[in-house]
């Protein structure tokens, strides 16, 4: 049995397409998410649309209805029956997101428990032997091996392992899931 720390947004749920439908139903545009490799939406907005940007995601709302990405409860579930599963999110970098980050989890994940839910800020604290992210940073100093979860912004980052989904993850950590991607 591994411990296996599982990061949410742009892992679990697809906070980015999200972020970008508000922001181009806001300045009414049609952002490709193509047009976001190596580079987060802060970064791709023109310098007056930042603040704007920031706040969308900062709105205590923005984390209540975040789509999943296909296979990834089932792959989850597979998981818990062998392996310690936390969820580790970095809160503390969006303080408003923490209500609809706890809820979203104890409906989607009920097989997890909550006592398992990390609202953290630096994750170097998370000890475990894997640690699934869309953030290269977080690995740095993380004494376990770090599984990098793809996302357009992380796309130009030379690194291995690289999960493009969730059928990633399922066939790296060798259980059965029902194809779903
Ligand atoms: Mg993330």
């Amino acid at each position: 049995m591994s411990r296996i720390a599982i990061d949410m947004d742009e892992v679990i749920t697809d906070a980015l397409s999200k972020h970008v439908n508000l922001y181009d139903q806001h300045f009414n545009k049609k952002t490709n998410l193509d047009d976001l490799v190596g580079i987060s939406l802060p970064e791709f907005a023109l310098p007056e649309e930042k603040m704007k940007v920031l706040e969308i995601v900062h709105h205590e709302s923005f984390f209540d209805d975040l789509e999943v990405f296909p296979g990834a409860i089932e792959t989850l579930e597979a998981l818990s029956k062998e392996h310690e599963l936390f969820i580790t999110t970095a809160a503390m970098e969006v303080p408003n997101s923490f209500n609809g980050k706890y809820k979203w989890l104890l409906k989607h994940v009920p097989f997890i428990d909550s006592m398992n839910f990390v609202f953290c800020g630096d994750k170097s604290i998370v000890h475990a032997d894997y640690l699934i992210d869309d953030n290269v940073r977080h690995f740095k100093r993380f004494n376990g091996k770090g599984l990098l979860f793809d996302a357009p912004h992380n796309r130009l980052v030379d690194y291995n392992p690289r999960m493009k989904n969730w059928n990633d993850v399922a066939e790296y950590f060798g259980v059965r899931v029902a194809q779903t991607c």
